[in-house]
């Protein structure tokens, strides 16, 4: 794989979190792009199903490992992508410790894997670093309004010492990094109980069940699907930028409009109910793209009425549902 932006030569990668949504895709896309792919993963919050078709296919493989104890790759590897961590907030709440330890020492042995090999490191950052932001919509040098002793702190926290560890590395250690800071992605592999919103609305009328939505869903998000992100991702792996880049898509849209987009495209009849607002819920969130646009070239192009009709699609096949539900999702 060659980049645009620089003459980076890519014929190995490691994708640490490659059994996870965002992992498997990317891992996909690699392999598709001719080049070897080792994917690490403890399985924590992934599952080897997520990368089940990839198996047999040339210089793929799978390595079960926990990021923050010993890691080891042997031969060349060019590109590091750390992905690893829980990345919901059902996860993460459930899991705080482990998303700490993973966005510190994880980072850290990623790092120390990259510098090892003289790779390029990639690390998955996140709009949340931004919390609830007083800046809309978000630039890269906005440092956010995070709280650090909130529930979602160990995961803001987390990634926000995660970026600073790769800026140490990059300037002190002399490893070639970049961080994107990735805003809500969705698609296919999604788990359905995950607890974000998309997944959950579009389980929930596939059933036939009322749509939960928080608060009054004047909150708003801008989604992004995840062929786009991924996109994204490895335009800023060719590149020689360090970032941090924002990767999203600056369509924003309040949590009752998405609700209600996706009660449609799933040709459902459900009921909006609205329920209790999570703790430190941020109440927008879109991201200013102008660096990815002049930097990498890149902008979203999937329509997210797209998008979200083959997310749902996906959903129908997974979950059994038929009929008419299923045949809305797909466009017929
Ligand atoms: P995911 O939970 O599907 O994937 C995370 C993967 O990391 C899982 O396969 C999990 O088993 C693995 N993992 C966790 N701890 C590990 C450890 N200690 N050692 C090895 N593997 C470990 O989540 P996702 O949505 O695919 O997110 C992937 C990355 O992208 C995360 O770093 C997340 O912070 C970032 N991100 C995702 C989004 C999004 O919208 N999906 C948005 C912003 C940032």
């Amino acid at each position: 794989m060659t980049g645009n932006a620089s003459r980076r030569r890519i014929r190995r990668a490691v994708v640490t979190g490659g059994a996870g949504f965002l992992g498997s895709h990317l891992c996909e896309r690699l392999l598709d792009r001719g080049v070897s792919v080792v994917c690490m993963d403890n399985f924590l919050t992934g599952t080897p199903r997520n990368v089940a078709h990839l198996m047999g296919r040339p210089g793929f493989r799978v390595v079960e490992c926990d990021l923050t104890g010993f890691v080891h790759v042997p031969g060349d590897v060019d590109l590091v992508l750390h992905f690893a961590s829980a990345a919901s907030p059902i996860d993460y709440l459930k899991l705080p410790v482990e998303t700490l330890k993973v966005g510190g020492l994880g980072t850290l042995h990623a790092l120390g894997l990259a510098r090892e090999k003289g790779a390029r490191f990639v690390l998955a950052s996140t709009s949340e670093v931004y919390g609830d932001p007083l800046q809309h919509p978000q630039r890269e040098d906005y440092w956010g309004n995070v709280n650090p002793v909130g529930p979602r702190s160990v995961y803001d926290e987390a990634k926000r010492y995660a970026e600073a560890l790769t800026t140490a590395y990059r300037n002190s250690r002399g490893v070639d990094t970049g961080i994107v800071r990735i805003f809500n992605t969705y698609g296919p592999r999604m788990r359905p109980h995950d607890g974000r919103a998309i997944p959950t609305f579009i389980r929930q009328a596939l059933a036939g069940e009322p749509l939960t939505v928080a608060g009054d869903g004047s909150q708003t998000r801008s989604i992004c699907y995840v062929d786009d992100t991924v996109a994204g991702v490895l335009a800023l792996a060719c590149s020689d930028l360090a970032g941090p880049v924002n990767i999203g898509n600056a369509e924003e849209t309040s949590v009752l409009a998405l609700a209600e987009t996706i009660r449609e495209l799933a040709g459902s009849d459900s009921p909006i109910e609205f329920v209790e607002r999570p703790t430190d819920d941020p109440s927008v969130r879109c991201p200013d793209t102008t660096l990815a646009r002049e930097r990498l070239g890149w902008e979203p192009r999937v329509p997210n009425t797209e998008g979200l009709r083959r997310t749902i699609a996906w959903f129908a096949a997974e979950l059994g549902v038929t009929g008419d539900r299923t045949r809305a999702a797909a466009g017929g």
